[in-house]
This record gives C-alpha cells, sequence and structure tokens, in this order.
C-alpha cells in the first residue's frame, strides 16, 4: 500500500522505525524484535539504510520480510550521495522486484573519509525523489529538519530547498527527532505559508539511556533540548532504570501534545527496541 493513502484515509498515522543489521548474522535478532513490534497498531514500519550504502542488502531484506511475513506496509530508505545513477537504477528495480512500494529519498551524509571518492551524480535527495518520480511505481517520502539541516545557512533557506525536494516528487515528510513540541509548530506554520502540504509526521525518539542522549544529540544535528528535559536527564542520568522510566514518559508527553495539536502522525525511532515501543504504544493506543 502507499503510504500517501494511508495519509488521506486515516490521521493520525503511526509508524515505527528500525534499521538492519550490519552483519548477516544478525538478520534474526532483528527480525525477531520486527515481528514483537508488528502486533502493534502501527499503520507502516519504516528500515533505514547504512551510511554510504553499508547495509543496502538488509535493507530490502527486512523491508520484504516485513511485508511477505508479516503483511507490515514497509518504507525502505535509500540514501544517493554515496552511488551512481546506475547503482541507484538497479537498487530500484530490485525493491520493485519485491514488492516495496514505499522508499524514503535521502541524500545521505557526506563522507568523510578524505579516501573516498563521490561519484558526484546527486548533489541533493530532491536528484533522488525525480529519478524515483521518473522511475514510477513508488509512494516517496522525505526528510526534513525542524530546527534546520546542519548544512543549512537558515530554517528558510532549508525551507526553501525543502519545497523544491517536495516538488520533485516527494509526498510525505518525516521529521526529523526534535524534543522541543514548540519547535515543530513553528516549522509547521513556516511550511504551510510556503504552500509545502504533504504530510508531515513527527519523529520522535524515546530516549532511554545516557551514552544514547549523547550520541543522538551529534546524529540529531543538535536537536535543542527544552530544560524541562535537561534537567531530567541530569536529574536521573546516574539510574538508569530511573533515566529509562524517565525518557519512555518524557516521549509519551510529547506525543500526546502533538495529537492534540491535529498532527499528521507520529514516527518512533524505535531503536530495535520492542519494550520501549510497547510502553508508549499501550499508553497512547487509544489517542489513534
Ligand atoms: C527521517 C530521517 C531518516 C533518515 N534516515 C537515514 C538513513 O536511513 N540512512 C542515512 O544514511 N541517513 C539517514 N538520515 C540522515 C540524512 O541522510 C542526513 O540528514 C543528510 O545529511 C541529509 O539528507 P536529506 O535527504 O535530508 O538531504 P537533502 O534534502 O538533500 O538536504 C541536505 C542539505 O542540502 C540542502 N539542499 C537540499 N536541496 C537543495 C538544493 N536544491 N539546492 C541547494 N541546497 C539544497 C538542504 O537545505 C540541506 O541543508 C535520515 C534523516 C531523517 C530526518
Amino acid at each position: 500500500m502507499f503510504i500517501k493513502d494511508i495519509f488521506s484515509s486515516k490521521k493520525p498515522v503511526l509508524s515505527f522505525e528500525v534499521f538492519p543489521p550490519k552483519q548477516d548474522s544478525g538478520l534474526e535478532a532483528v527480525q525477531s524484535a520486527i515481528e514483537t513490534m508488528s502486533k502493534m497498531p502501527i499503520d507502516y514500519m519504516s528500515v533505514t539504510y547504512g551510511a554510504g550504502g553499508s547495509t543496502s542488502k538488509n535493507t530490502a531484506n527486512v523491508a520484504s520480510f516485513m511485508q511477505d511475513k508479516l503483511n507490515l506496509t514497509a518504507l525502505a530508505h535509500l540514501t544517493c550521495v554515496s552511488s551512481t545513477k546506475e547503482d541507484i537504477q538497479n537498487t530500484l528495480n530490485d525493491l520493485k522486484n519485491r514488492g516495496i512500494q514505499n522508499i524514503l529519498a535521502l541524500r545521505g551524509d557526506i563522507p568523510q573519509d578524505k579516501d573516498f571518492v563521490l561519484p558526484n551524480d546527486y548533489a541533493h535527495a530532491s536528484d533522488l525523489a525525480a529519478q524515483i518520480r521518473e522511475f514510477g511505481g513508488f509512494c516517496i517520502g522525505g526528510a526534513c529538519y525542524p530546527e534546520c539541516h546542519p548544512d543549512s545557512p537558515s530554517l528558510d533557506t532549508d525551507i526553501e530547498n525543502l519545497k523544491i525536494k517536495v516538488e520533485s516528487g516527494v509526498d510525505f515528510l518525516v521529521t526529523q527527532m526534535f524534543f522541543d513540541n514548540d519547535a515543530f509548530y513553528r516549522f509547521r506554520d513556516k511550511l504551510a505559508k510556503k504552500n509545502i502540504n504533504v504530510p508531515i509526521t513527527a519523529g520522535i525518539m524515546p530516549l532511554t539511556n545516557a551514552n544514547q542522549i549523547k550520541k543522538m544529540c551529534v546524529l540529531s544535528g543538535g536537536a535543542s533540548m527544552p530544560a524541562k528535559f535537561t534537567r531530567m536527564i541530569s536529574k536521573y542520568e546516574d539510574n538508569p532504570e530511573a533515566l529509562k522510566q524517565a525518557g519512555i514518559a518524557y516521549a509519551v508527553d510529547q506525543i500526546i501534545d502533538l495529537l492534540s495539536n491535529d498532527i499528521d502522525g507520529v514516527h518512533l525511532y524505535t531503536m530495535n527496541k520492542p519494550e520501549t515501543a510497547e510502553k508508549i504504544v499501550t499508553v497512547i493506543n487509544s489517542l489513534f
């Protein structure tokens, strides 16, 4: 099923994100976590693409597993900056043959390894979205950044670029994680003023341990941390169980506020942890 059709038929939409194993040997453990999560009332599940295409085969394998074995709608992430046009065309053929219908079209991070020679076939995710649209037969998602992508000089410039991406064929948007809902509401208003009218689903990351929090702050390009959030971390950082509970409660609180503000959807960055997903879903289930 096309995810854009899910957004047309029901709102809010609930989705989970998982990542594939780096090695084939980890596939079973990931599949088992996904199977547990598939029993929760979600509308689709997305599977990430390793930086530079490092896990591309397993992204497709996990997406096929979701659809073929669990009857879930799968969203396969795909990055382009380290690939040639031919690589991507081959991947699109593979995804089509597997019956995958939804792709999150991403640029990917520019590799920092000086020895890596960029093919330079793609500058932006919009180039990939245009290619997928021309290929045909896929519903296309794109990433967006309520607090600005780190490469952009300003949020307004980033939104101008986002408009190009949407006009290139993107059917719905998934946000970078954020911890400050007000930043998201300001962003949503700005997109509406620019006539960017595709559904926007809010990426929520339940932070459940101190290392994850440090790592995610770097990966998210510096999502701002409201005082309420930083107070919670400093209060419980030496008590792992309490921090986990508090992190889940914070995510639930964020989601309830978003749902009260007529959000199109919530995309939970579940980090392959069914227990965390389940604790959240148990509380918010009746709100969807
Ligand atoms: C929901 C989500 C899922 C993700 N999943 C993955 C994943 O699975 N694997 C992975 O490796 N990474 C993933 N990422 C990270 C992503 O690859 C990086 O954030 C990357 O740096 C940017 O990708 P993008 O698709 O947003 O790029 P783009 O949309 O191309 O934007 C990147 C930068 O280029 C600018 N730009 C865009 N278009 C133009 C234009 N036409 N002219 C000038 N400037 C332009 C933008 O303003 C921005 O600053 C994900 C991010 C999000 C938010």
